[in-house]
């Protein structure tokens, strides 16, 4: 999301460039259809896209690329996946990948007690026979089954296993374009954008926060407007 604030704002009216650096193919989550037209629009405002290509490190003006390129940039906007939280290095557990692997009721099997759930937690996907992605749609249906599982272990009644699909994935590529994935089906452009915005929006909690919230309805006419000019004058 943040960098796609940055990209909205990389085109050729304004004085910065932009490169995207990416790990493994551009966009391979949302599929090879919407990762071309996300490519194509990116391109098209001129950022510079470099797939299957590793940042190795940084310095105050440079960003070094694993192929051995080095990019001038004084900004590195870092939107790597999460990884999970130290501390469960320090737990004496089963693990893979740093994750706490859990069974599908979300409890370590060779630990009584001890649960996981979210980013820490390594759950088996029933659905896929894989294991469920590091993501909050899951984290948070994790937590009601493990608040139902805990209250079961104490009652003595019977566990519910975790099983949850992917409901799907979306993502903005700014100036009020998106692509997104929902329930096998897929958008791409303002619809997806709108989507992206919409939904995000309505998981924040509290009104307040909703209302106090760029994203409300109104901005989303006014909000490029508004933070195109901060940029701008931050730049100056
Ligand atoms: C850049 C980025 C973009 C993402 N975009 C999406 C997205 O679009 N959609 C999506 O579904 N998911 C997205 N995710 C993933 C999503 O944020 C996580 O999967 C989700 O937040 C995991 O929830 P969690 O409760 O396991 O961990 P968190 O939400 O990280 O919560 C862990 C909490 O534990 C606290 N904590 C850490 N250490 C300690 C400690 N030692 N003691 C006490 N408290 C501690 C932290 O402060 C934090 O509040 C994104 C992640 C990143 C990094």
């Amino acid at each position: 999301m943040t960098c796609c604030h940055f990209i909205r704002f990389s085109n050729r009216k304004c004085c910065a460039s932009c490169s995207f650096i990416q790990a493994n193919i551009f966009y391979q989550n949302l599929g090879e259809d919407l990762g071309r037209y996300a490519d194509k629009k990116l391109r098209e405002r001129g950022v510079e896209i470099r797939s299957k290509t590793r940042v190795g490190g940084v310095t105050r003006r440079e960003v070094q690329l694993n192929d051995g390129t080095q990019l001038t940039s004084f900004t590195l906007i870092w939107t790597a996946g999460a990884s999970p939280n130290p501390t469960i290095d320090l737990l004496d557990c089963p693990k893979e990948r740093g994750r706490l692997k859990v069974n599908q009721f979300l409890s370590v099997e060779t630990r009584p007690g001890v649960w996981a759930v979210g980013d820490c937690a390594l759950v088996p996907d029933l659905t896929t026979g894989q294991f469920c992605p590091p993501t909050a749609q899951h984290a948070v249906r994790e937590g009601k089954v493990l608040a139902h599982n805990i209250l079961a272990e104490i009652r003595g009644t019977t566990k519910k296993p975790f099983k949850f699909k992917t409901l799907g994935q979306l993502a903005s590529i700014g100036r009020r374009t998106g692509v997104a994935q929902i329930l096998g089906l897929k958008f791409s452009g303002f619809l997806a954008w709108f989507l992206w915005r919409g939904i995000y929006w309505s998981k924040l909690p509290r009104m307040e926060r909703k209302c106090a919230s760029r994203s409300t309805g109104c901005s989303i006419f006014y909000l490029q407007k508004t933070s195109r000019s901060l940029f701008r004058s931050a730049l100056r």
